[in-house]
């Protein structure tokens, strides 16, 4: 089987809980990197520099353009978020698969540059669902989720563009079916071509041993 590390991006509206997920996939299986992205919010309580975001000025973000620093950006909300390209490359090269967690517009960018690479929309069941979830996360306010709820009707739009649609209802069922939907792309004949030809010339090799 494809043992090189697949690229996939996981987009979803704010408040599908995307974030965990990630976390709880990353917490149960070790073939995972997720890509810690650039961006010129602020940090919320309890976010760390270099673990959930590079936290810049936005100068700073700008000359990472400016340097060809990052695989694709795009502003949301008001920010700036970007992909910086070096640890992305480390990790596919390492075998792992690299996630990111990404904007739809981002992820259309990634997929132009990056055929292979596998998307999958996270989504709560339902609109009020995301509504509950922005309200009850308490971090934002009034004006910024409705921003935010706003926003989730543009990206709706880029959801039939996405190879998976993963509705999080129960974390630890998500979990599992996101790590199931990866191992599934990891076994699709068209990303197995050298493991077909390499069983092909064994089998080859097996059969005139015996002198078939
Ligand atoms: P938040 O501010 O809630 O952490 O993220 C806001 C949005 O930015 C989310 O949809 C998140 O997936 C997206 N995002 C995070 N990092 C990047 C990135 O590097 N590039 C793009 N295009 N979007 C990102």
């Amino acid at each position: 089987m494809e043992k090189k590390g697949l690229l996939l991006v996981v987009s979803g509206f704010s408040g599908a809980g995307k974030g965990t997920l990630m976390k709880e996939l990353l917490d149960h299986y070790d073939n995972y990197a997720l890509s810690v992205s650039a961006t010129t919010r602020a940090p919320r309580e309890g976010e760390l520099y270099g673990r959930e975001y590079f936290f810049l000025k936005r100068e700073e973000f700008l000359r990472l353009i400016e340097e060809d620093a990052l695989y694709e950006y795009a502003e949301y909300a008001g920010n700036y978020y970007g992909t910086p390209r070096q640890y992305v490359d480390e990790k596919l090269a390492e075998g792992l698969d690299v996630i990111l967690e990404i904007e739809v517009q981002g992820a259309e960018k990634i997929k132009k540059q990056f055929p292979d690479t596998v998307l999958i929309f996270v989504t709560p069941p339902s609109a009020d669902e995301l509504k509950r979830r922005l309200v009850g996360r308490g971090t934002e306010t009034a004006e910024k989720i409705d921003k935010r709820l706003k926003r989730a009707v543009e990206e709706a739009k880029y959801m039939p563009f996405y190879d998976y649609i993963l509705v999080n209802d129960d974390l630890a069922e998500s979990t599992v079916r996101l790590h199931d939907i990866i191992s599934s792309e990891h076994a699709v004949s068209a990303r197995n071509r050298d493991f077909i030809l390499q069983i092909t010339d064994e089998l080859k090799i097996v059969t005139n041993e015996k002198g078939e």
